[in-house]
């Protein structure tokens, strides 16, 4: 279904949901994904995940765009913005729905309050619609028909995980009830589309990589391979974010936050680095980056590292 691309051996990505500013959570997962793929002789693209589009305004992924790139980051080809990308959404909805792996669902969150809870904090599904909508109610999302099967995968810092999907995640949405595509979809479709090999990307979705690898294979993609870095936690223990008042980095002189991101990624930059320009920092982390030296943990105070 999705067009098949070019073979390459490592192309990455940095996808990130411009919710707001480059914080130093996001600046590790830049950091992080752009050297693994240039170290390894590999492309690194950029796509801005704005599909939740109330969510991500167009200025705030401009500065992104902005600040990466005073950080020294070089991306290759063209930005792709999911906000964009609704109609080939569409194409792989329908194409679920031929296939009899889409259905639609009218449940409400407030008749779903009593499911239980998956691990990223979503509604684990009962199943309700999944043999037919109730009489008189409409189509509010669609959702994807899982299957009661082990999703398992070799993460290359985190080890082998696997989930049951049907138990841990269940049916899950991917055209939400306002009519916005939802983050399964949109990053399944354009990991494919853009022929990514390899994703490295923060812990905090560890847990949705199952129902991606679902995904690919009802679409019949490849699957990639993928090393999730530790997430940036806060002295409260929340992942850095707008909501938690995480700063954003500074752009005039990031070279001490490039760093500290260094650092917090179990790699050891000499001091002086923080002083030097940005070009050198560059110079030293592809030089010196390893990803066996990334801490084999799902979360990471800042303070801590930074
Ligand atoms: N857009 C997601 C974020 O900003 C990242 C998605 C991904 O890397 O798959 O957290």
């Amino acid at each position: 279904m999705l067009s098949s691309t070019p073979a390459i051996a490592y192309r990455g990505r940095f996808a990130p949901s411009p919710t707001g500013p480059l914080h130093f959570g996001s600046l590790v997962a830049a950091l992080g994904s752009c050297l693994d793929a240039r170290c390894r002789g590999g492309e690194w693209l950029l796509r801005i995940e704005d599909v939740d589009e109330p969510r991500c305004p167009r200025p705030v992924a401009e500065d992104i765009l902005r600040t990466l790139a005073a950080c020294g980051f070089a991306w290759d080809g063209e930005v792709l913005w999911q906000s964009r990308r609704k109609q080939r959404y569409r194409e792989l909805l329908d194409h679920l729905q031929s296939i009899g792996r889409v259905y639609p669902c009218a449940c409400t969150r407030r008749e779903m309050a009593d499911s239980q809870m998956a691990a990223d904090g979503a509604h684990i599904y009962p199943g309700t619609c999944r043999e037919g909508l109730p009489p008189g109610r409409a189509a509010r999302a669609w959702r994807l028909r899982v299957d009661d099967v082990n999703v398992g995968f070799d993460d290359a810092l985190q080890g082998r995980v696997e989930q049951r999907i049907a138990r841990d995640a269940g049916d899950f949405v991917l055209l939400r009830a306002d009519g916005y595509f939802a983050y399964q979809l949109a990053v399944v479709a354009d990991d494919a589309d853009q022929g990514i090999t390899h994703v490295v990307r923060g812990a905090d979705l560890i847990d949705s990589t199952a129902r991606q690898i679902f995904l690919q294979r009802c679409l019949g993609v490849p699957t990639l391979a993928y090393a999730h870095l530790p997430v940036v936690v806060n002295a409260a223990g929340e992942k850095l974010s707008k909501q938690t008042l995480a700063p954003p980095i500074n752009a005039v002189a990031p070279a001490p936050s490039l760093c500290a991101a260094l650092r917090f990624l179990g790699q050891s930059p000499p001091p002086e680095l923080a002083r030097a320009a940005v070009a050198e920092v560059w110079d030293w982390a592809l030089a010196q980056w390893s990803l066996a030296r990334v801490p084999h943990r799902r979360a990471a105070s800042a303070d801590f590292f930074g």
